[in-house]
């Protein structure tokens, strides 16, 4: 197992990641970095965490600490996680990596200079779901895949309200949040990067609450996406259409081991049998793996630099007007 830091008291820590770090057998988090003393005093209680503090560099410090969990607000992630890379910490990081391609790119630069795993926690990939839907066109099960069109349709629940809606230097908007989600599932289940993308964002654009773009990636594959974050009943999905036939993925872009995967062909319609697991779960589970120099981590930091990539093309794409190369 692991020792971890946590960087950031944050929601996503609260009610995912320590249960997925602490199913590693062997894992656990000894120390959390706050910024306010008193809340990251109360959160550290709340979960046995035995030590908190307001500085960096105490986690940095630490000797036996061994990976860092970095999911503070967007703004901070790359020079905390280039400040525990250097420290020769392994770092879980959440995305989007950063918000430039350059900062994101020193990222990924001083992890393999310094030879610490870098990842990238885009959990849906741990998804059965959408392991199963990557398997099922790898397989061929619908001919060549042609189209795909991604629903990210969903209402933020209150308690997420804030930088999330307010605060474009914190990188707030459905773009950072659920584009970067998107663009890193598209290209995990087509084994292709996107190479131009078309947005369109809505009137609260850069703070944007709906977003919605067309993709081409390198392999020929023409997809939509609608990313929103002020609709109840949307729901998700996943839907890729081949030349022999079409795959329908219902409640598959969550947080939750849930949802459900449709193919249809020749044949008729059929459900695909998915053994469902802890998506995070998974994802620390590689993580934990890559960290002891098995394998590599679900995501990795150049897969958090890719969906960035994508990321910063639809949002410049939603100010220009125009259809923009993803560089
Ligand atoms: P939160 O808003 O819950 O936490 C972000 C930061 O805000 C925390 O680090 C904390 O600062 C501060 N904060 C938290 N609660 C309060 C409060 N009550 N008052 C004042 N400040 C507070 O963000 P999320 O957990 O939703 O997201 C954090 C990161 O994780 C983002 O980068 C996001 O994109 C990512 N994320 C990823 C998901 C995934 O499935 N991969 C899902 C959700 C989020 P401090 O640390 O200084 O205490």
């Amino acid at each position: 197992g692991l020792s971890w830091g946590l960087v950031g008291a944050s929601t996503i820590a609260r009610e995912f990641m320590i249960d997925a770090i602490r199913s590693q057998p062997g894992s656990d988090v000894a120390i959390l970095v706050s910024s306010d003393r008193e809340r990251g005093e109360r959160f550290a209680a709340s979960f046995g965490i035995p030590r908190v503090t307001t500085s960096l560099d105490d986690l940095l410090e630490d000797d036996l600490v061994d990976a860092v969990y970095i999911s503070t607000t967007n703004q901070h992630h790359a020079s905390q996680a280039i400040a525990a890379i250097r420290a020769g910490k392994h770092v879980l990081c959440e995305k989007p990596l950063a918000m430039s391609l350059s900062d994101a790119r020193s990222m990924v630069d001083t992890a393999n200079k310094e030879d610490v795993v870098l990842g990238t926690n885009h959990h849906l990939r741990g998804a059965a779901t959408i392991q199963s839907i990557r398997n099922l066109v790898a397989d061929g099960a619908i001919g060549t895949p042609l189209y795909a069109g991604v629903t990210h349709v969903c209402e933020l629940p209150s308690n997420l309200r804030g930088w999330r809606l307010e605060d474009p230097s914190a990188g707030g908007g459905v773009a950072f949040d659920l584009v970067a989600h998107d663009a890193d599932t598209l290209r995990y289940i087509f084994g292709s990067e996107i190479v131009e993308v078309m947005a369109i964002a809505d009137s609260h654009y850069p703070v944007e609450q709906g977003m919605v773009a067309v993709l081409k990636l390198k392999n020929g594959i023409l997809a939509h996406i609608i990313d929103t974050f002020n609709v109840p009943h949307g729901g998700t999905g996943i839907s890729i259409h081949g030349t022999r036939g079409s795959i329908h993925a219902t409640d598959v872009l969550t947080q939750q081991p849930v949802g459900t995967v449709t193919l249809v062909d020749d044949r008729g319609e059929h459900t695909v049998d998915v053994q469902h697991h802890g998506i995070y779960e998974y994802a620390l589970h590689r993580f934990t793996s890559a960290a002891r120099g098995y394998g590599i981590p679900l995501a990795t930091g150049e897969d958090g630099l890719a969906s960035l990539a994508v990321t910063l093309a639809a949002r410049t794409s939603a100010g220009s007007g125009r259809s923009e190369r993803v560089q």
